[in-house]
């Protein structure tokens, strides 16, 4: 007989252990979801092209309702779970849903981190993480008005891009000296902004948010020195945090996100815990690499399969503003044992940084120029020694193998007619 198993939320990391859990074991469950979102599971990535307007929702789309159907899965839109019932072995939504589990997989995701200012909570306040945040923000943009979109990291870039691209004035405020300094490094950083600045979109970094201003409605965003953004329109994005309250609710081990050993289970073996809601070996993840790897291993685990336990890796980080190249890894902190490599082409916009310990790559900030990214990711993941390649290492995969060490040289090769 099937077992019961119920998902909560219904995202990118359970999108995916049930992809692996029908090709592995695709008679073991009856599949219930919950999702608060009143929609199929769609590739959450690829919501920053559809509000630039260079993809639709439909183009996003993971799984279409008919892939529910033909898999027998019962997915409840709309419907947000209030409660678990760990003794009745339980979960009931907010429309009066109870439905039994013999496994119950908690994937809710993340919650935007709205700043705790006044005014945080007037209407034309935003946060930036599901379709109808990118409706909302689509609506304010008719107007064409002025956008201030609060943090200068990849998720207020994108958004920054995609409001001017829909003809909106937009201005970014940075609590930091740099924009993404948890990706880049101040020179990466300062590229980026001139680039941005390029395009039109102000930038101000290190800007305090005091309070939002306006009466009944947002009408701007004033710093700590007193000046006041005009706005119409504010989009915060200054961080996520597991969205792992339910999880505490039901008395589950619960940190920064609900706590899960290896197999992705809980402090209760019959509920799992994966995507930005989990908390593993200490860290809690923001980018889908980590959360894909989680998915494979919660699935190889419910359908009895050996599968490998999660494993920590460094994922890379890319923007998708359309015409900006630029790709982090790593660490790229400063520090007496650490060696770094740099190429620096101001004119080109193209800036290359390796940061080395004992001989292997521990961080790679590339700007401008990023064709190298998979190639630096692959020996930093296998801890390559690249003493044999530190000459021309910095200038990348086509210069290795025997090319000379003269960038130049590989240059003026090429045959005439090339
Ligand atoms: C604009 C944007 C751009 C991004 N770009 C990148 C990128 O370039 N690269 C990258 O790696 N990552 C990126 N990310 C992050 C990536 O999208 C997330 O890491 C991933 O989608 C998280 O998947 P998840 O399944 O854990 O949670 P989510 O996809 O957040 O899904 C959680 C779901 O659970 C639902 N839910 C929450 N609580 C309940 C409840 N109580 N009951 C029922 N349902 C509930 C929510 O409505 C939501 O639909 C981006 C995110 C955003 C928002």
């Amino acid at each position: 007989m099937k077992q019961k198993l119920v998902i909560i939320g219904n995202g990118m990391a359970p999108g995916r252990m049930l992809e692996h859990l029908f090709e592995r074991a695709p008679d073991a469950f009856d599949v219930t979801i919950f999702n608060a979102e009143p929609r199929v599971n769609y590739d959450r990535i690829m919501l920053s092209p559809v509000l630039s307007g260079e993809k639709s929702f439909e183009e996003i789309v993971i799984h279409g309702d008919g892939w529910y159907i033909e898999r027998g899965i019962t997915l409840y839109k709309g419907h947000r779970i209030d409660a678990i019932d760990r003794d009745a072995g339980t979960v009931t939504s907010d429309q009066g849903v109870t439905e039994c589990y013999d496994k119950l997989v908690i994937a809710t995701g993340s919650v935007p981190f709205v700043i705790p200012v006044p005014g945080n909570d007037l209407p034309g306040v935003l946060t930036y993480r599901d379709l109808d945040d990118v409706n909302a923000m689509l609506l304010a943009a008719q107007a064409r008005s002025k956008a201030v979109v609060i943090g200068g990291g990849l998720l207020g870039l994108e958004a920054a891009a995609g409001l001017k691209e829909r003809g909106m004035d937009v201005t970014v405020l940075h609590l930091m000296p740099t924009l993404m300094e948890r990706q880049l490094d101040s020179s990466a950083g300062y590229l980026l902004q001139r680039e941005l600045e390029g395009r039109g979109i102000n930038i101000i970094t290190k800007a305090t948010t005091r309070a939002i201003v306006g009466d009944g409605y947002v009408e701007g965003v004033k710093l700590d020195d007193g000046t006041v953004i005009p706005a119409s329109l504010v989009v915060m994005a200054a961080g996520i945090r597991p969205n792992a309250g339910l999880g505490k609710a039901a008395g589950l081990d619960v940190s920064r996100g609900i706590v899960v050993d290896g197999c992705m289970r809980t402090s209760d073996p019959d509920i799992y815990a994966l995507g930005e809601c989990a908390e593993v070996g200490g860290e809690v993840y923001g980018l889908v690499a980590p959360l894909y790897q989680m998915a494979r291993v919660a699935a190889g685990h419910l359908a009895g399969v050996p599968t490998e336990a999660f494993q920590h890796a460094e994922t890379p980080t890319k923007l998708k503003v359309t015409g900006v190249d630029l790709f982090s890894l790593g660490d790229f902190a400063e520090g007496d044992d650490r060696e770094e490599i740099v190429l620096r082409d101001a004119s080109a916009g193209v800036y290359k940084r390796l940061v080395l310990k004992e001989d292997r790559i521990i961080g790679v900030v590339l700007y401008g120029e990023t064709a190298d990214g998979a190639w630096f990711t692959d020996l930093h993941k296998k801890q390559a020694d690249i003493s044999d390649l530190r000459d021309t290492l910095i200038f990348g995969q086509a210069y290795q193998g025997g090319a000379s060490a003269d960038p130049m040289a590989a240059v003026a090769a090429l045959p005439e007619d090339a």
